[in-house]
């Protein structure tokens, strides 16, 4: 397949990189990034010219909606403009009605797996759009991801992501207070992760990313808390969830407050450049007032 990569970062480059690895024709645009191994255009049009996939990972979704502007006129009927990025849903929805319109595919695919999924071709993707443009791009999605679920009509990847975090942000976030509380009552770390690991408050956070460094499984707790998941990426994905909820009209305390918690740690505290379990650390240094 002729396959154009716009946004080649952290994410977008890997993702790339297994691609070629796999035989397919790859040309790149990115208006920072050089990396090694991909044909570079001069301009984001002049790449998805041709192209029968083009791939996007922005960081957000103006870029997206901007970077959409130029590669839709310049697609060939029938491609497929597939986003991988964490972007707002409602862009999600409108650069897929633009690409349906000029009569190209659209979806919406964002990941989970960070850099180290990204690398090793382990990526789950969250997939909303047509059947068609699915069947499409789901080879591409088995080279740089383990599992690609298509979760609806468009929009319905992002959907899923941000509720997937918001959850993962409010459970980090009282997994971390609860380690804390424990600490002040004198009950050991250990003893609270073998109870509550086996217990009803279980969860993704404790029990595989626990956020106590030298207690239960191996995360970035056990390397100075260096992401891993940073936390500003944790607070982009919640501030998502807020707009979403927001533009749907839905109660969200949980993940309101959480992102607000998100918000103070990583803008006004040192929890930027931290891995998002670093709140346990945060804690600890609190009281009640
Ligand atoms: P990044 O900042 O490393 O990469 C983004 C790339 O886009 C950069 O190389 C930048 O130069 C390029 N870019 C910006 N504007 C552009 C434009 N107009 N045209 C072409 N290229 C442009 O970010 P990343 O970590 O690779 O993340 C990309 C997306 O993936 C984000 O939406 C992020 O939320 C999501 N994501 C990241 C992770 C992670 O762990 N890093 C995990 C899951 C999802």
């Amino acid at each position: 397949m002729n396959i154009t990569f716009i946004g080649l970062g952290n994410m977008g480059a890997p993702m790339a990189a297994n691609l070629i690895k796999a035989g397919h024709a790859v040309t790149g645009f990115d208006t920072m990034a050089k990396p090694e191994g991909v044909t570079m255009a001069d301009s984001a049009a002049e790449a998805a010219r041709g192209a029968d996939v083009v791939i996007t990972m922005l960081p957000n979704g103006a870029i997206l909606r901007a970077v959409a502007d130029q590669v839709i006129p310049a697609m060939k009927p029938g491609a497929v403009l597939c986003d991988c990025s964490t972007v707002d849903v409602d862009s999600a929805k409108a650069v897929a009605a633009q690409a349906e319109a000029a009569g190209l595919g659209a979806l919406d695919a964002p990941v989970s797996g960070g850099i180290g999924g990204a690398a090793a071709g382990t990526l789950t993707f969250m997939v909303g759009g047509a059947d068609g443009a699915f069947a499409t791009v789901k080879p591409l999605f088995d080279i740089m991801g383990q599992k690609a679920v298509h979760c609806g009509a468009a929009g319905a990847g992002q959907a899923a992501k941000i509720c997937n975090n918001m959850i993962l942000g409010v459970t980090m976030i009282a997994t971390c207070e609860a380690f804390a509380l424990a600490d002040k009552l004198g009950l050991d770390r250990q003893k609270m992760f073998d109870v509550v690991s086996t217990s009803s408050g279980y969860s993704w956070t404790m029990n595989a990313y626990t956020p106590a460094p030298g207690v239960g499984a191996k995360s970035p707790a056990d390397n100075g808390y260096k992401p891993g998941f940073a936390a500003e990426l944790m607070l982009k994905d919640l501030r998502l969830s807020q707009q979403a909820a927001d533009s749907a009209d839905a109660d969200t305390p949980m993940g309101q407050l959480a992102a607000q918690l998100y918000e103070q740690f990583v803008e006004r505290e040192d929890g930027r450049g931290m891995d998002f379990s670093a709140m346990l650390p945060r804690f600890e240094k609190r009281g009640r007032g």
